[in-house]
């Protein structure tokens, strides 16, 4: 294992409850996550996202696997003594305690002198953009203010490593947009490890160096957001992230056959055979119907979206394809119209069928 790698979790499997009702959360995940990295674990509801962080915090401990923390086995460690804090979505603050006592309150349990316990308030409420309000209570600041604090309470212990489980969710969009740069700009201020747990696609896509991609207690997929969204392995992870056409294909020597007869040329493949041809709506070019080449189709309908314009299209064998072009300054192509679609190979992922 390298030296930089500060979260490795190896072979990990989590059973709750026995016998039928056993529910089996992480089945088998590997990962390593490295030192001073934004690493998301992005998944839906149940995947098993929380339960590989909670193991990670040692709020559970594996039923099979090991987790490292920068090269020692921490598996059967209590979590107090992990270099380790977790942000909840709930923050749970002291309400009779001030700011600057909630955030102090950990590093004095743990018998610091009282001098370093300020110093170290000061920096992190300073590093969070609270310095002014040090000697408020909770309930005299904005929920987004809240969720500061609980960020500068974990951060005060220097932990190695920062999880945090869907800390965002309970805020509104602008006031998690704006602590999206928040914890962006945080991490990259502290160089500590970042483990973010999300269902929500874009702020994983936004924030993170790297995502880890699961479903059903499975890791899917690791990869930067770039990668993910690019180059999806499967259409799980195509489909979870972004939009994207899947169309029917058989993969023939010269490219990918459609449904409508249609030929994408595509570089000599490993596979031959039924297949799930992916490509994002955004990579489809909407071109004159009388371009060599291109494929016939029509518009079955537009919506206009401002920046961009969307059009549901129609092959000549009635596959729906979706594209989504710039609006641009002219009208686009209208409802009804016989156009031409191409396709470039290079944006193209053949999945199985
Ligand atoms: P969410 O986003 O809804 O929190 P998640 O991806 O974080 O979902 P987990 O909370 O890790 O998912 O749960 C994974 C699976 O394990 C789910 O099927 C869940 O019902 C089950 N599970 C989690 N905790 C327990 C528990 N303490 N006892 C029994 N089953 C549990």
């Amino acid at each position: 294992m390298s030296t930089q790698t500060a979260v490795s979790a190896q072979n990990i499997v989590k059973t709750y409850g026995a016998g039928a009702s056993a529910v089996r959360a992480l089945d088998d995940v590997s990962i390593a996550i490295n030192k001073g990295e934004f690493f998301t674990l992005l998944g839906p509801s149940g995947c098993g996202k929380t339960t590989l962080l909670r193991c990670i915090a040692g709020f559970e401990t594996p039923t099979e696997g090991t987790i490292l923390l920068s090269g020692r086995d921490i598996t059967h460690i209590p979590p107090n003594e992990r270099p380790v804090n977790t942000v909840f979505q709930s923050y749970a603050l002291f309400p009779h305690l001030t700011v600057a006592q909630n955030v102090g309150f950990g590093l004095q349990m743990l018998g610091k002198p009282k001098s370093e316990v300020n110093a170290t308030v000061e920096r992190v409420l300073a590093l969070v953009r609270l310095e002014q309000f040090a000697a408020r209570l909770p309930q005299q600041l904005s929920g987004g203010q809240q969720q500061r604090v609980a960020l500068a309470r974990a951060l005060a212990p220097q932990p190695e490593v920062l999880l945090l489980d869907e800390p965002l969710s309970a805020l509104d969009l602008k006031l998690r947009k704006e602590m999206q740069s928040e914890l962006k700009r945080l991490q990259t201020e502290t160089g500590i490890t970042f483990v973010f747990v999300t269902h929500d696609q874009e702020e994983a896509l936004t924030m993170s160096d790297r995502i880890g991609v699961m479903s059903k207690g499975k890791l899917l997929q690791v990869g930067t957001p770039h990668d993910i969204y690019e180059r999806p392995v499967n259409r799980f992870v195509a489909d979870f992230i972004g939009e994207t056409n899947f169309l029917d294909a058989v993969i023939e020597a010269d490219g990918a056959r459609l449904g409508s007869g249609d030929r994408i040329a595509l570089p000599s493949q490993d596979r031959s055979g039924k297949a799930t041809i992916a490509v994002r709506p955004e990579h489809i070019r909407i071109v004159g119907a009388d371009q060599p080449g291109a494929f016939h189709a029509t518009v079955a309908d537009k919506t206009y979206f401002g920046t961009d314009t969307q059009y549901q299209l129609a092959l000549s064998d009635g596959t729906a394809l979706v594209a989504r072009l710039q609006s641009g300054g002219g009208k686009g192509y209208d409802k009804g119209s016989a156009v031409g679609v191409s396709i470039d190979a290079a944006t193209v992922q053949v999945l199985d069928a």
